[in-house]
């Protein structure tokens, strides 16, 4: 990867002549089917952009109560668009219902904000969503006048452990956004697809907000590195997420949820879940906290790693 950013072919890609972006746009465009794909600096960035390209001041969009566009975003949608977000309960595969996102779905009434979007995200905490729930929320949507947008930041997690494509995840949305970084392993970078008409859209905000960089294509040659090596592999930190989480549930007091993809999620009995992330920093290993201990598998984790993270989790429940 280092070696393709040093490579890369640069321009300036406010200008719209960086050959390096232009060719990864196009070969994302056509991956997920969509006309056009514009570069981001961020996940949070590529949603922002879609959010306020779909959306209008006073508009609002339906999403889950759990979802990053929603809950890990800053509030972006709010404060930069003026959307209001309208949040109903994840489900625990990551569905939001049917019927929820129908009954939140606002008359043309000058009491209510105007219903514009559904958004959805897959994997969200991992889990794949089932095929047909997508196609049935999105034709809901689609029936009741609302654009789609679907928070793809893992969707190659999806991808590799589905065994579907790309095209076929995107296919029912308006506009996806998908991160380079994350399992894929660039350092920076994602990528928003959609109509010609709404990446142009999008193209305006994303300048307003900061995002309009100039040699980037040193960034879009790490990102086209890592879709042409760092997808398949995914497979591998799935592989190691049931590992690991195999491991942990044969502990004593852990309760584990089986990962579909590569994030692994643990209950520790008795309150003991901080003190356990604390152990296991200083023996070198990293998780989070916010929803039980949350850990992720990826390309710099190997089977030696999983097995050092079990041996000191082991070590600290058995004291
Ligand atoms: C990480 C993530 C994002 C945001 O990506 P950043 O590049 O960190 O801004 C958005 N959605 C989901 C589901 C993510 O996991």
């Amino acid at each position: 990867m280092r070696e393709a950013i040093a490579a890369a072919q640069v321009g300036d890609d406010v200008f719209g002549d960086d050959p390096t972006v232009n060719a990864l746009q196009e070969r994302v465009a056509a991956l997920l089917g969509k006309e056009a794909a514009l570069f981001m600096a961020s996940g949070t960035q590529s949603n922002l952009c879609a959010l306020l390209a779909h959306c209008g001041r006073g508009d609002e969009y339906i999403v889950g109560q759990l979802a990053h566009t929603y809950r890990y975003e800053g509030g972006g949608a709010a404060v930069l668009g003026s959307i209001q977000p309208q949040p109903i309960p994840n489900q625990p595969d990551g569905t939001l219902k049917l019927e929820d996102i129908a009954a939140a779905i606002k008359p043309d009434d000058a009491h209510f904000a105007r219903t514009r979007l559904l958004a959805l995200e897959n994997t969200w905490n991992g889990n794949v969503l089932p095929a047909t729930y997508v196609a049935d929320a999105c034709e809901l949507a689609r029936s009741r006048g609302l654009a789609t947008h679907l928070d793809g930041a893992r969707l190659f997690n999806a991808v590799v452990a589905s065994g579907r494509t790309p095209a076929e995840l995107a296919r029912h949305f308006d506009s996806v956004s998908i991160c380079f970084s994350k399992g894929l392993g660039a350092p920076i970078g994602s990528m928003l697809v959609g109509s010609r008409e709404l990446i142009q859209r999008a193209h305006r905000v994303r300048k307003m907000v900061g995002g309009g960089l100039r040699q980037v294509g040193l960034l879009a040659a790490a990102a086209d590195h890592a879709l042409t090596h760092h997808v398949d592999r995914l497979a591998d930190d799935h592989a190691l997420a049931k590992r690991l989480a195999q491991g942990l549930a044969a502990l004593p007091g852990v309760t584990v949820t089986p990962p579909q993809t590569n994030i692994v999620f643990a209950q520790v009995s008795d309150g003991r879940g901080p003190a356990l992330l604390e152990h296991l920093k200083s023996r070198g290993v990293l998780a989070t906290g916010l929803i039980g201990l949350r850990f992720v598998t990826h390309l710099d984790v190997d089977a030696a790693g999983i097995d050092h993270a079990i041996a000191a989790a082991a070590e600290f429940l058995k004291a």
